[in-house]
């Protein structure tokens, strides 16, 4: 289970693998979102070990583990288990996958106001009558800042109107490559850049990959995984909500693990990738695309059932959050924690999609009461 690029020195991908254990262990947050969400780092960490084709690293991850002695640690230490199985016998002092974690949920009253918030949202673009915009629409123009190569267009099947940047036809999204995919969303991407030399890996089996977006010494690595959502929703995975960690991760230094794959980065990662979902739910339905803003709000309802406590995310709370209160407060403007030009040009793209489109307009009102 190997990814085919050029060859890492083992001196680099202990580095990597240091740097990386260390990262997930330092998370933001206590008692038993502390210890679940260490324990799904460290699966992570063992999966870029696996990445890097350096087995021998994993022996890094071992001593986190030891370590740490952690406790029942639910799904996250069956994940874990897994990926180490992967690479030989798991070590005995790995925490046992029959144990459940105890299951926690957000409270938080804003955690709870996004969530609606998003579900408004949601309800109001799906619903055609307050759509259709009376003004003309505008006319498309590259949004990558000259950093991408040409705009890939939608697929046909997404309906015939073109979307605010991106105005040519394009083959069907079930024939489009991963990289072909990100490529294609770059029209649904405030920051948008060219992602083509990003390494892909093999499916990995099912049950071990879950952060799919590595940076590793040589590079950046998109994980593949078994299919198990249907291609649709597959491909706007990829093209928007990963390309958008992609963009994130171009926007910062190079080190290797990024800061936005673990911790309080992750909060801003996740926050950032689902800020550029909900603006391109706008945009399609300004353009629109029916089937692109069904697929996109399908998303964004699974995300809000996150901080109920649902799913993987159980005994995450804060990571839940992150994913529906932190992209109302980036689009809100609470934007410093994104580097370079990816808060200025989420606002400004936000600030369109508000001006065009009377559901954006009403959650944006609902963002300024919220933060
Ligand atoms: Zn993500």
């Amino acid at each position: 289970m190997t990814l085919a690029t050029a060859p890492v020195s083992s001196r680099e991908s202990v580095r990597w693998a240091r740097a990386a254990a260390a990262a997930a262990l330092a998370v933001p947050a206590a008692g038993v979102e502390r210890r679940v969400w260490a324990v799904r780092g460290l699966a992570d960490t063992a999966l870029g070990c696996l990445l890097l084709d350096a087995p021998e690293t994993l022996a890094i991850v071992d001593e986190a583990v030891r370590d740490a002695a952690f406790g029942p640690a639910g799904a996250e230490a069956a994940r874990l288990r897994r990926v180490r199985s992967l690479a030989g016998p798991v070590p005995p002092f790995y925490p046992a996958d029959s144990a459940p974690a105890v299951r926690t949920r957000s409270t938080a009253p804003e955690v709870r106001a996004a969530v609606e918030a998003l579900r408004q949202y949601c309800a109001a673009l799906r619903d055609p009558r307050p759509r259709a915009p009376s003004a003309p629409r505008p006319t498309p123009r590259p949004n990558t800042r000259g950093r991408a190569g040409p705009a890939p267009p939608p697929p046909p099947q997404w309906g015939p109107a073109p979307p605010l940047a991106s105005p040519a036809p394009a083959p069907p999204c079930s024939g489009l490559s991963v990289r072909g995919l990100v490529a294609w969303g770059g029209g649904l991407r405030p920051s948008a850049c060219d992602h083509s030399a990003v390494g892909v890996s093999p499916a990995f089996p099912p049950g071990t990959a879950w952060r799919t977006w590595f940076r590793l010494p040589r590079g950046v690595v998109l994980v593949e995984r078994p299919a198990v959502a249907p291609v649709r929703s597959r491909a706007v995975w990829r093209a928007v909500h990963d390309g958008a960690h992609l963009d994130h991760l171009a926007a910062l230094p190079p080190a290797a693990p990024a800061h936005a794959e673990y911790g309080g980065g992750l909060l801003t990662a996740e926050a950032y990738a689902m800020a550029v979902e909900v603006l391109a739910a706008a945009e399609a339905a300004w353009s629109g695309r029916d089937g692109l803003v069904r697929e996109l709000c399908d998303g964004l309802a699974e995300r809000a059932a996150r901080p109920a406590g649902g799913g993987a995310f159980g005994a995450l709370p804060t990571l839940a959050a992150a994913y529906v209160l932190g992209p109302l407060r980036l689009l809100g403007g609470a934007d410093r924690a994104l580097p370079g030009r990816l808060g200025p040009d989420l606002r400004a793209r936000w600030g369109r999609a508000v001006a065009r489109v009377p559901a954006a307009a009403a959650l944006d009102r609902r963002i300024g009461a919220l933060c």
